[in-house]
This record gives C-alpha cells, sequence and structure tokens, in this order.
C-alpha cells in the first residue's frame, strides 16, 4: 500500500513555534526521509471559514502567509504538494455523503469541537458548519487516502472521528477508503505547546504566540517577557519547572549542542532544572538563553522566508500546481466512493440494463 502524507492548517493568521514543534518540523523530516509517496499539505480556508463567516478577508490576507512559513521550513513544491482546500470542490461533495454516517450526538461528544465552541463564545448560536467541520476534516485526510497525518494532539479527536466514518462507509459501501493514523510529535512539550502567557494552548485565536516570522527583536522581547513561576521572586527562590513556559519551551527546542554554545557552565537541560529547584538561578539567565535558542531556530527560517517574499507571485504559482494535482487526487477518490455507494448512474451498464429488461418484459 502506498504511503501518503495528509495534513494542514487554518489559515486564521501567521504559523507560530506550537505548529513548528506540533507538526511542521515533522512534516519535513517525513518529506526528506523519502518514505512517502505521496505528501499533500493544505491550507485549510474553507475550514477557517466555517468560523470566521463575517470576516473573509481575514482568511484571503492569511493564505499566502500560511504558504510563505510552509516554504520558510522548508516544505518543498518539489517533494509537497502545496495545496488550498477550497479549490478542490470534490472535498465538500465527501463531506456531504459522509454527514448520512454521523450522528449530531457523536459532533457533540467531540473534546475538541467542545472547546472551541466554549473559546469562541459560540453557545448560543454554533455555525452548522463549524460544529459539521470534523466531517469536513475527514473528507481531507480520505480524499487522498491518507495513511499518515503528522498533528498536534488536539487533533486526536479528528483521527478518531475519521476513523470511524471510514469503518462505516467501508462496512455499509465495501472497502474503498482507507484509515489513517495520527502521528504525534514524540517530545511531549510539543504535543500542545503553552502560550507565552503561560495559556494551555499557544494558538493564533488567544495572541500569544511567538510567530516563525517575528523579527529577532519581537522575539526577544516575547521571551523576555513570558511567564515563569509566579513564586520565584528573589534569585535565591528555589523555582518551579512543572508548568513554567520557559522551561517547556526549553524542552521543545533545547539541543544538547547549544549549552556547549551559550550556556557551557550546564552540560545538559537537567543540570539547568535542578540548579533552577534548587535556587540561586535568576529568570533572565534563563530566558537569555531560551532566546538564544529559539534564534538559532529560527533565523534560517527568516532567511528563506525573506527569499520567497521576493516573487510572490512564483507562491501563488506553486499554490495553484499543487491544487490541480490535489483535484485530481480527490477526484479519483470521488469517483471510487460514488461507485460503491451505487450513485455512478451513468457509467452502471448493469444497472441500465437491468431497468431496460424489467420494462421490456
Ligand atoms: P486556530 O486558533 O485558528 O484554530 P491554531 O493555532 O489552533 O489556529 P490550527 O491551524 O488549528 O492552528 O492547527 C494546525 C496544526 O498545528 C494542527 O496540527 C495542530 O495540532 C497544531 N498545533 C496548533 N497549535 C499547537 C500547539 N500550541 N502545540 C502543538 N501543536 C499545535
Ligand atoms: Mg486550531
Amino acid at each position: 500500500m502506498s504511503k501518503i502524507i495528509l495534513t494542514g492548517d487554518r489559515p486564521t493568521g501567521r504559523l507560530h513555534v506550537g505548529h513548528y514543534v506540533g507538526s511542521l518540523k515533522r512534516r519535513v523530516e517525513l518529506q526528506n526521509s523519502g518514505e512517502f509517496d505521496k505528501i499533500f499539505i493544505m491550507i485549510a480556508d474553507a475550514q477557517a471559514l466555517t468560523d470566521n463567516a463575517d470576516n473573509p478577508e481575514k482568511i484571503r490576507q492569511n493564505v499566502i502567509e500560511v504558504a510563505l512559513d510552509y516554504l520558510s521550513v522548508g516544505l518543498d513544491p518539489a517533494k509537497s504538494n502545496l495545496f488550498i482546500q477550497s479549490q478542490i470542490s470534490e472535498l465538500t461533495e465527501l463531506t456531504f455523503f459522509y454527514m448520512n454516517l454521523v450522528t449530531v450526538s457523536r459532533l457533540q461528544r467531540n473534546p475538541t469541537v467542545k472547546a472551541e465552541i466554549q473559546m469562541r463564545n459560540f453557545e448560543a448560536s454554533i455555525p452548522v458548519g463549524f460544529f459539521t467541520y470534523p466531517i469536513s476534516q475527514a473528507s481531507d485526510i480520505t480524499a487522498f487516502k491518507a495513511t499518515t497525518v503528522p498533528v498536534g494532539e488536539d487533533q486526536l479527536p479528528m483521527l478518531e472521528q475519521t476513523k470511524e466514518i471510514v469503518r462505516k462507509f467501508n462496512s455499509v459501501y465495501g472497502e474503498t477508503l482507507v484509515e489513517p493514523e495520527i502521528l504525534l510529535p514524540d517530545n511531549e512539550a510539543c504535543l500542545r505547546l503553552p502560550g507565552t502567557d503561560g495559556k494551555a494552548k499557544m494558538s493564533k485565536s488567544l495572541g500569544n504566540c511567538i510567530y516563525l516570522s517575528d523579527t529577532e527583536e519581537d522575539v526577544r522581547n516575547k521571551v523576555m517577557s513570558m511567564y515563569t513561576d509566579p513564586d520565584h521572586i528573589k534569585i535565591t527562590d528555589p523555582g518551579k519547572i512543572e508548568g513554567n513556559t520557559v522551561f517547556t519551551y526549553l524542552d521543545a527546542f533545547s539541543k544538547p549542542e547549544h549549552f556547549a554554545e551559550f550556556l557551557p557552565e550546564y552540560n545538559n537541560l537537567d543540570e539547568l532544572k535542578e540548579h533552577y529547584q534548587r535556587g540561586g538561578l535568576g529568570d533572565v539567565k534563563v530566558k537569555k538563553f531560551l532566546n538564544n535558542v529559539l534564534q538559532d531556530e529560527l533565523s534560517p527560517i527568516r532567511k528563506r522566508r525573506a527569499e520567497f517574499e521576493k516573487d510572490i507571485p512564483e507562491v501563488y504559482n506553486i499554490l495553484k500546481k499543487g491544487s490541480d494535482i490535489a483535484r485530481e487526487a480527490a477526484a479519483s477518490t470521488l469517483s471510487e466512493v460514488k461507485r460503491a455507494m451505487k450513485i455512478n448512474y451513468f457509467e452502471d451498464e448493469a444497472l441500465i440494463k437491468e431497468q431496460s429488461e424489467k420494462y421490456s418484459r
């Protein structure tokens, strides 16, 4: 069986370091591993419109931002198809058929959707499109027969929902769709990177992000004002690591060689943590180290972005080519789906023969 990747992001803002450790970095590694037959990376504009219906301009502006972020982290259009979701109308058709296989109460139980409804104050007026976006995500994944979906932890319920739809479809209409596997980050700190304010998740919608495209100065300012341990007041006070965002970021980003380069008095992160917990290590010193670590990771990304920014029409051209390839793949799955559901009337010679025999008797 072919190994196929599908994943993507909503164009609701520029991408941030949470996306990077939660999904983007892994995608680039997988892309360069050469182990995958096809890779589809989607800018999920139609999904973004489900909770931004009255602000289409925001989505329109951010499509190019996300594309630039993709290219800047090293996604290579020669190896990965970068495409725009709304340009593939086959995806909406699949969604319409899958809707019959899912109950309202099943959607209501989806914990990510529940949390997002609360976050957006949608309780009294959930747009139907938003409520059903897990079904549309199942279409995105299955349209490409994806076997592997590298995403952050918040996507687990979506993958579960997709698998259920695949099983239900295959059992009702016959083996057609492929069950995908989620690929979560193997580093625990990257599963759901907290925001710079210490809140549970760095999220475009919460304004607590370090963006991949932030300037060196922006990154430094954000790091220096990050949430740490509120009880660690004097340098000599013992400090807490748990829930201390600066240390969570170090868990996510620091590598052993960063110590030799930027903080040679410690051999590794464990030694630094140990000193902080014991007392005698100030937040400013740890934050300066984190800033160096982040700049080291982000500066090549920033440089590549600046190159791609010089030729924006070419970036749209990349997305157009990627969308053409994606459309062809999705159309082929859609026609298999229609055949399985027996709604391919005009290709179904057996049906035409059967009906004509019925009426010639
Ligand atoms: P929005 O607030 O518009 O939903 P978002 O910041 O949650 O935006 P998405 O486009 O919904 O971003 O998510 C894209 C991908 O990034 C998904 O795979 C998601 O799991 C992952 N991701 C998003 N935020 C984080 C985070 N803080 N840590 C790890 N992974 C994340
Ligand atoms: Mg999200």
